[in-house]
């Protein structure tokens, strides 16, 4: 089983916190964008570091929410 990150353009503030955490999962243009692949472990602590809880964590084959 394998999850991705979405991010939420609406509520993503830009600030870059999930860069920090995972640089190899997303990238800040004018709001976060995935690109890459990552453990649940890092994709988690990458959506615990938003502040702006704009990230959340699916299962890529059920679509189910892993988090929040
Ligand atoms: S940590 Fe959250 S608010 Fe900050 S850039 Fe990433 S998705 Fe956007």
């Amino acid at each position: 089983m394998s999850y991705v990150p979405v991010v939420d353009p609406d509520e993503c503030m830009a600030h870059g916190d999930c860069v920090e955490v995972a640089p190899e999962v997303f990238r800040l243009d004018d709001v976060a964008v995935v690109i890459g692949a990552a453990p649940l472990e890092l994709l988690l602590a990458a959506a615990e570091a938003c502040p702006a809880a704009a990230i959340s964590i699916v299962d890529e084959e059920t679509g189910a929410v892993r988090y929040p």
